[in-house]
């Protein structure tokens, strides 16, 4: 009986682009370039399923690995002619980590591996430069003790520096052989210091270490980390690959260098790129020495140049993607070490996807899923502007970096500390919340912080979770930043910074300045390639994307960016407009009184004759009922206005306008600051006139006063009790529209009743409302098409949907408020007090008020659609708020079979593109 063994162990030529599960992203490109003739150097790749085997073995290599890697290192030894601890032409290789997806928190490289005093001095012969030979190897230790040993690099550093100093040198390029032999000496004495051990001399023990160290790197604490927040499985693993190594650090005709096919903030297709003369891979990432253009290495080796050239732009379509390039070019002899598709920035991903289909490198369909609707509504943040920003640097007033945990940018003072951040911010000032690190405790000062701040934490800190889920700009473990509670200053390298001075954050990019940066507001209508793209996602989905807006200027916004119609049109602002607010009180005061009157005459009609006339008396002689009537007269004038200018501007769209829902009591003055204010004037005898005025109106909040104004009288229910005013607003919307039509205009207005919870509610409404369409429209003499429906936003409207289906003509799904009934929170309490921590500790998946929860709430949506369909085949079923902006809600959406998604103007591009995904997904899933 045989069993076939595991094959642990790929050479480059056996891999392709493929197998990234099996050879990592870095390992599957070095194959597939190997395969196409790219110079690559000589190598192989040690699998990912070695990896979790060797986890699954408690750390033990798995059986046949290591006589594997013998065996291919032999290859590659016979391959150059070299050997691996030779004494002549010894072998060096670099042992570099790569998994499937690119990953923070993986081991570093390893390079030069193999070398110890023998291999040293022959690579010193066969090169006949035992400058770099030891150049070489004191890079080794140092790279070995740090990433392998896990001996603190500083420590390596100041040893470098200290060499530096003695031979009164600037870079370590200018070392002479016998300043790095004597540096050799020091670092291997600090290993022995660090590890108790020598440095390791035998290379076959130094790459069993080095591969150990890069299985065990998977289950580092950072890598899990990053898994966890990018939703990366742990059950991955890691290949290792391992390359001969070419050297970039053999002289002037020698170096190391990154190149991007395209620009990586612009999108500009163009070679762009940094090169290194006389140095190794790393020096670039470490910033020690500031790298040319790649542009110069075209003046310095022209040849050379022209062949990168040409392999950068085989790679680009080879992948059909912008590649980041890795070269390093050994006396004159170009290599390429590693290609990726290139990170960019969001600007620079729309630019290259959709240049790379109009160059028909890719089809517009792949266009659109090379772009994500993040990177889109990233476009639609305001940003720092350019020029100020290159000045603010000129001017030396950029502090440092951290990591670009949530993106935007911010002004502010800087604050240390989250309850004087709140004064302060009651005080009027904007402010940026620093920190060491924040906790749930700290969340009152992160909710008014226009920026935060961190020195310690990652992406997944909690300050980075909680701004995300806010929109808000945040930098965390910004290491550089010492921050002293105490006398409330923060030091950066050597400069000090006072609670109180002014700060500028990106949270794009991770960048702190000094001082204030002027902030633009992206032109997003310049943005072509945007709107190509945005072009090709309508042709593609299926959703309908209306617009939440209130104000004629609004929606011209959201037309702009090709809103197809409002879903939300919110008439509780044009109440509080001063000028009507006077008049909104007069309809308050006095509507209790009309409505008991009017109430009396109903009961009356079914009596005898003399009692209703007596009723109807009452209730013409009555002072209240004639201003509640005057007072609605004027609000109709206004009312009519606004709803001339939203529905001339959405001409053939439809326009949801939703009838009044707040609680009347907040269009009234506070009820403790009325009482102290009466009881001010009562005490003093001053003002009689204006203390009965004041009487008179803290009467009437005491009477609208409500121990929970969001469960309370408001939305149809106040429809139901004071007719009168959905009346006036159906009036005005109707003699809008018609007025519009006289003229041409094609107004489609769609009356929507919010928080109705039983089907008999629209019942009591809707004929009545009805009815003073039809007579407006008599008078106007046009006819105008219109709708009425409702708002679903409590569970039993979902629930009863079948029913109310019955009476209305569409249905609008308003979330957040179906949120918060179905959870039973109320949001400003939720988020302020304990969402944030609910969603650290993975008790919610996410804040339910941007993400749908599909579970719950998402339930009653499809319950709600299907048997409202069923009831009223015809019957359009929209989602409005914030829900309707957010892609994975979109998805949720398209799923659920909804016709349209509403949002807020800013978030219509994001929406669309959203939307023509969701289509796609749903069509790879189908297949
Ligand atoms: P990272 O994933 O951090 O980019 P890499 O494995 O790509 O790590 O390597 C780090 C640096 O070392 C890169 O600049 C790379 O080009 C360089 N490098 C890796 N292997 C070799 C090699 N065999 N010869 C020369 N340079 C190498
Ligand atoms: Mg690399
Ligand atoms: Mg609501």
């Amino acid at each position: 009986m045989t069993t076939t063994a595991t094959k642990w162990v790929y050479r480059f030529s056996e891999g392709n682009a493929q197998m990234r599960d099996l050879l990592g992203g870095k390992g599957a490109g070095l194959c597939e370039m190997s395969r196409a003739g790219l110079p690559v150097p000589p190598g192989f790749v040690i699998t990912t399923e070695a990896c979790r085997a060797y986890s699954e073995r408690g750390g033990q290599l798995p059986e046949g690995l290591w006589t594997s890697v013998q065996e291919h290192l032999g290859e590659v030894e016979a391959a150059l002619g070299r050997s691996f601890g030779g004494d002549a032409k010894p072998l060096l290789i670099s042992v570099r980590s790569g998994a499937k997806f690119s990953m923070p928190g993986m081991m570093d490289t390893v390079l030069n591996l193999g070398l110890n005093d023998e291999t040293a001095a022959a690579l010193a012969a066969e090169t006949g430069s035992e400058r770099f030979a030891l150049d070489a190897y004191r890079r080794f230790i140092q790279l070995f003790g740090k990433v392998v040993l896990h001996i603190d690099g500083t420590k390596f550093e100041k040893l470098l520096e200290a060499a530096k100093e003695t031979a009164d040198v600037h870079s370590d390029a200018e070392l002479a052989a016998a300043d790095l032999r004597a540096l050799v000496a020091r670092y291997r004495d600090l290993v022995v210091a660090e590890t108790g051990e020598p440095f390791p001399t035998d290379p076959w023990v130094q790459l069993e270490r080095a591969v150990r160290a890069v299985f065990d790197s998977w289950n580092s604490r950072r890598a899990i980390d990053y898994r966890n927040y990018n939703k990366i499985p742990h059950d991955l693993g890691t290949a290792v690959n391992i390359v001969a190594m070419v050297f970039g650090n053999l002289g002037d005709d020698s170096g190391t260098g990154v190149l991007f096919t395209r620009n990586p903030s612009t999108g500009a297709r163009e070679i762009f790129g940094e090169y290194l003369q006389n140095a190794q891979g790393e020096d670039v990432v470490a910033g020690t020495r500031t790298p040319q253009k790649i542009a110069q290495l075209g003046e310095s080796m022209p040849e050379v140049y022209h062949q990168l050239e040409g392999l950068a732009r085989q790679l680009e379509t080879h992948y059909r993607d912008a590649q980041d390039i890795e070269f390093t070019v050994e006396r004159g002899r170009l290599f390429i070490l590693q290609t990726r598709s290139a990170k960019r920035t969001p600007a620079a991903s729309v630019r290259v996807a959709v240049d790379l289909a109009r160059e028909g490198m890719i089809d517009e369909v792949t266009a659109l899923q090379r772009v994500s609707p993040d990177e889109v509504s990233a476009l639609l943040l305001p940003a720092f502007d350019a020029t100020a920003r290159t000045d603010a640097i000129g001017a030396g007033r950029l502090l440092g970096r951290g990591l670009n945990a949530s993106p935007g940018a911010a002004t502010g003072r800087i604050i240390f500390d989250a309850d004087r951040a709140a004064e302060r911010a009651a005080a009027g000032e904007v402010v940026i919340l620093a920190r060491p690190e924040t906790n749930p405790d700290d969340v009152h000062g992160i909710l008014i912080a226009q920026g935060v701040l961190t020195s310690r934490g990652g992406m997944t800190s909690h300050a980075a979770v909680v701004t995300r889920g806010l929109g808000k700009a945040c930098i965390v473990g910004m290491e550089a930043l010492r921050i002293d509670l105490d006398s409330r200053t923060a030091t950066i390298d050597g400069r000090t910074i006072a609670e109180g001075d002014e700060v500028s954050l990106d949270g794009t990019t991770g960048e702190v300045f000094l001082g204030r940066i002027q902030t633009v507001e992206p032109d997003l209508a310049a943005n072509h390639e945007l709107f190509a793209l945005l072009g090709w996602a309508d042709g593609v989905r299926t959703l309908g994307v209306r617009a939440n807006a209130d104000y004629p200027r609004d929606a011209a916004q959201a037309r702009e960016y090709g809103a197809q119609g409002i879903g939300l049109c919110r008439t509780e602002h044009m109440f509080f407009e001063t000028e009507r607010l006077a008049h909104v009180h007069e309809m308050l005061v006095n509507a209790p009184e009309h409505a008991r009157l009017q109430a009396a005459v109903e009961a009356a009609s079914d009596g005898p004759a003399g009692e209703l006339a007596r009723a109807q008396e009452a209730l013409q002689g009555s002072q209240a009922a004639h201003r509640y009537l005057a007072a609605l007269a004027k609000l109709e004038d206004f009312q009519r206005q606004d709803f001339t200018g939203i529905l001339d501007v959405m001409r053939g769209y439809p326009v949801v306008i939703r009838l009044l829902d707040m609680p009347l009591h907040e269009f009234l003055p506070s009820h403790d600051e009325l009482l102290a204010e009466v009881a001010v004037l009562e005490a003093t005898g001053a003002e009689p006139e204006k203390r009965r005025q004041q009487e008179t109106m803290l009467s009437l909040v005491s009477v609208l006063r409500e121990a929970n104004p969001m469960l309370g009288h408001r939305g149809c229910r106040l429809g139901v009790t004071f007719p009168e005013i959905y009346e006036m607003q159906v009036r005005a919307i109707m003699t809008a529209a018609a007025d519009l039509v006289k003229q041409g205009i094609d107004a489609q207005p769609e009356i929507m009743i919010p928080l109705v919870s039983h089907v008999n509610e629209l019942r009591a409404l809707k004929p009545r409302l009805e009815g003073v369409a039809a007579r407006t429209l008599a008078t106007a003499g046009v006819d105008v098409h219109y709708t009425i429906g409702t708002m679903i936003e409590t569970p039993r409207a979902a629930l009863t949907a079948g029913d109310v289906a019955t009476e209305a003509q569409f249905f609008s799904f308003g979330s957040n408020d179906l949120t918060q009934m179905t959870f039973g929170y109320s949001r400003d309490d939720a988020e302020g007090k304990f969402l944030g921590e609910y969603t650290e500790r993975k008790i919610l998946p996410a804040n339910p008020f941007q993400t749908m929860d599909v579970d719950g709430v998402g339930r009653l949506i499809r319950l709600a659609t299907t048997e409202g369909r069923q009831a009223r085949g015809d019957l359009t079923v929209g989602i409005c708020g914030e829900h309707g902006g957010d892609p994975a809600t979109i998805a949720f959406c398209q799923a659920a079979g909804l016709d349209y998604v509403s949002c807020s103007p800013f978030r219509i591009p994001v929406a669309r593109l959203a939307a023509a995904q969701a289509v796609l997904g749903q069509r790879e899933r189908d297949r």
